[in-house]
């Protein structure tokens, strides 16, 4: 893992992580530059797990309405999609 702010390798450390609603993140610590920062995954900004985002979509190429995916997704997935603009 590469510091974002002073690109120190060696003196990064995990230490603990950082979650929203849903996503759970790896967080680490430099001890170079004393900053935390969390890994990126290119889904930077995304509320919902890639598992989700992913099967939601091919739900969506499938077919199924937006209400049968909600319905779908907290059925098997658990998550309660409240807040979705879709
Ligand atoms: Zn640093």
């Amino acid at each position: 893992m590469i510091c974002p702010y002073c690109k120190e390798e060696k003196d990064v450390i995990r230490r603990g992580t950082r979650k929203n609603k849903f996503v759970k993140k790896q967080q680490y610590w430099c001890n170079k530059c004393k900053n935390y920062f969390i890994e990126h995954d290119g889904f930077e900004g995304m509320t919902y797990p890639k598992e989700i985002i992913a099967k939601t979509l091919h739900l969506y190429v499938e077919g199924l309405s937006l209400s049968q995916i909600r319905d779908y997704i907290i059925q098997h997935e658990g998550y309660y999609l409240y807040d979705a603009s879709w």
